[in-house]
């Protein structure tokens, strides 16, 4: 039997999968079984931060494959401990902890701004408030700080102890901070809910608030981070220090790996016992994260905020376009037709874009060149001007 079918016999159906079986790629361009050639826009959602099999990563990841592949965290590896100093450096963050996913690493964040807030006040001070139309992930816990009804049903009863507020509306975010609050919870660019930047001045006032109230501010940087917007992380334009930075999706390049990046007032918060992750650091993933982070540098992010405006001018007054949003290689495209079929269009053209509710959305690999996308920014264009 073929793959699709296989899949729709044998796989959990949580997918509308597009009309696409990807078999092999290299940089910027995917093939599928047949050998047909894709544009890829999308990285597998912001994943492959170097695209397809790129060499300096696929050296890096098997390198260390051959070595050690997995070591319990009960034991020390160099790797965990040279990604840990990387990001701390690069960051000016004090602790960080690793785990799989963009999920894990916002459970994480949860639990130690809770237990720093316990550890200091005693009980009670444990709410979290989070943005209308937020995206932290599909557990339980990162369900309930999601500020998106649609991906609540049917999954009641959520934690107790999440607020959400509407995003740029600083004066209801300071009402809902009472004493019973410990975070703030917020993505700067908000990624599945349409690639929506938040106004510069709300995040400064928030932020300016928080640190007044000793009310941690936890940024979810799980799409925007690792180069994606143009910084290593997004909250370096905003000019705030975060107390927590989540991140996951293009860490490691295409391997699992999340980390939560905790700052001065958490260095201590977590202790032996208080949390733990089985594959979490694992030495594989951090060889490919320490190979992505590591090249992530002031010319490279240069590149990532010019090839952003390259496609930003190139859609600016495109036929169908009805407007451009996003940082760096993060972009949000309003159209005047359905997302969904204008990105499944696209694929049938041969460039691979993403949707993000009613809007395109291109998340391309950092590293693309411009040939491939130019190439794929007409296609795309050809088909909106349908
Ligand atoms: C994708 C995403 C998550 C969830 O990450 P997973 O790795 O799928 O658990 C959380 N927050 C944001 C902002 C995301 O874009």
């Amino acid at each position: 039997m073929d793959t699709k079918n296989l899949d729709q016999n044998y796989i959990a159906n949580t997918y509308a999968r597009f009309d696409l079986v990807a078999d092999r790629g290299k940089g910027a361009v995917v093939y599928d079984e047949n050998g047909k050639r894709y544009i890829d826009l999308g990285s597998g959602i912001a994943v492959c931060s170097f695209g397809m099999a790129d060499d300096h990563w696929v050296a890096a990841v098997t390198e260390q494959l051959g070595r050690l592949q997995h070591m319990s965290n009960l034991y020390y590896t160099a790797p965990q401990t040279k990604l840990a100093k990387l990001l701390c450096e690069k960051t000016g963050m004090s602790r960080v902890f690793f785990c799989n996913s963009g999920a894990e690493a916002n459970e994480c964040a949860i639990k130690a701004a809770r237990k720093y807030s316990s550890d200091k006040y005693g009980p009670g001070r444990s709410k979290i408030v989070s943005l209308i139309n937020s995206f932290h992930g599909r557990t339980i816990a990162t369900l309930s700080a999601t500020g998106q009804e649609a991906l609540h049903v049917d999954f009641d009863p959520f934690l107790p102890g999440f607020a959400h507020v509407p995003a740029n509306d600083f004066e209801t975010m300071k009402t809902a901070c009472d004493d019973s609050v410990c975070a703030i919870m917020m993505e700067l660019v908000q990624g599945e809910g349409g690639v929506i930047p938040l106004d510069r001045d709300y995040v400064a006032a928030v932020s300016e608030m928080a640190a007044e109230r000793d009310i941690l501010l936890i940024i979810d940087e799980v799409q925007t981070g690792n180069g994606r917007t143009g910084s290593l992380y997004a909250y370096m334009q905003y000019e705030i220090k975060p107390d927590i930075v989540t991140t996951a999706k293009g860490l490691a390049g295409g391997l699992p790996m999340g980390a939560a990046l905790l700052g001065e007032k958490l260095k201590d918060t977590l202790t032996p016992g208080s949390h733990g992750s089985t594959f979490g650091g694992n030495p594989v993933c951090t060889a490919g994260a320490i190979s992505v982070i590591s090249r992530l540098d002031e010319e490279f992010l240069a590149s990532v905020r010019a090839k952003g405006e390259y496609i930003k001018n190139a859609l600016k007054g495109a036929k169908g376009v009805l407007g451009v949003t996003g940082m760096g290689l993060m972009i949000g495209i309003s159209i005047d037709k359905p997302a969904k079929a204008a990105a499944a269009r696209c694929i049938e053209a041969g460039a691979i874009v993403l949707t993000a509710h009613e809007k395109l959305r291109l998340l391309p690999p950092l590293n693309i060149g411009m040939d491939e996308l130019r190439e794929g920014i007409e296609i795309l264009k050809g088909v909106l001007a349908q």
